[in-house]
């Protein structure tokens, strides 16, 4: 498929990754006891950590799980747990997608606590991943303020590929972006996240209850979100949580039915941001 080639190549150039001619197997675990083997794109990129990556400067990190990066490349996950390389493992359809999630909702469980550790800030692992990344997940989340996934989920540098518009709203834009990470880092998961309050849906409420046009762009945003809204419209309770959670599914399942994300899991979550609690949607 030309298109799709000259469309990656062209998305991999200017994301620099520098792509090296070695196939070398390298493997990226989860979490200790899940490993998941990258592609031949992070395979590349990996190697070219590798290649660069100081033994004597091992990268540290404090996230629940250890987290490998290359059979060769020196780097410990916290001050006392030593990097453990591990064979390539064949990757299977659900376990590397349900790993990246379980390493999500525990991220999240320390930020709804106040136990956030902040982790792979260090300098270490910013120059580590210079050369490439490997994120976990792809999160397609709103740009609230309150609502930011790294924070969220108390992930750092290389752990989130985050696409980020108002409502979490799609468009070609956010489909390729979310296609990159899916098809050239071979990101696993896709999790779409909406949140409470969302002023997307506010303003999309407040469309439909005057009927007042929406000035220039924002007549995307509320186009996008408004049959969520028409479909539980006249439900008992709040209008704008069904709208939340109706819209958030049907990005969801929107991205499920895509054959170019295929085969990422692709799941939905609301953000509380009263307690910062991340609840999975049926
Ligand atoms: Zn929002």
């Amino acid at each position: 498929m030309p298109n799709r080639r000259a469309f990656l190549t062209a998305a991999t150039a200017a994301l620099a990754i520098r792509p090296t001619p070695t196939t070398a197997a390298t493997s990226h675990t989860t979490s200790a006891d899940t490993p998941r083997t990258t592609s031949a794109t992070a395979q590349r990129a990996t190697s070219a950590r590798a290649r660069t990556a100081s033994p004597a400067a091992p990268a540290t990190a404090s996230a629940d799980a250890p987290r490998t990066t290359s059979a060769t490349a020196p780097h410990t996950t916290s001050a006392t747990t030593p990097y453990a390389p591990s064979a390539a493992v064949p990757r299977t359809a659900s376990t590397p997608a349900s790993a990246a999630l379980d390493v999500l909702l525990a991220g999240n469980r320390r930020y709804a606590t106040g136990r956030s550790r902040h982790p792979h800030e260090g300098r270490a692992v910013r120059h580590a991943l210079a050369d490439g990344q490997h994120p976990l997940a792809v999160v397609v989340g709103c740009i609230d303020s309150r609502a930011a996934p790294e924070l969220v989920f108390d992930q750092g540098p290389g752990d989130l590929l985050c696409v980020r518009t108002a409502g979490a709203c799609l468009d070609e834009a956010v489909l390729g972006s979310i296609q990159y990470g899916t098809a050239e880092l071979d990101i696993p998961l896709v999790l779409v996240l909406g949140h409470e309050r969302c002023g997307a849906v506010a303003a999309t409420l407040a469309r439909l209850r005057t009927g007042a046009a929406m000035p220039g762009h924002l007549r995307h945003l509320v186009d996008a979100i408004a049959p969520a809204a028409r479909s539980c419209r006249g439900l008992p309770g709040d209008w704008a949580e069904h709208t939340l959670t109706a819209h958030t599914t049907r990005v969801r399942d929107t991205l499920r039915r895509d054959p170019a994300l295929r085969p990422a899991t692709v799941a939905a979550a609301r953000c509380d941001l009263d307690s910062g609690r991340v609840r999975l949607l049926p």
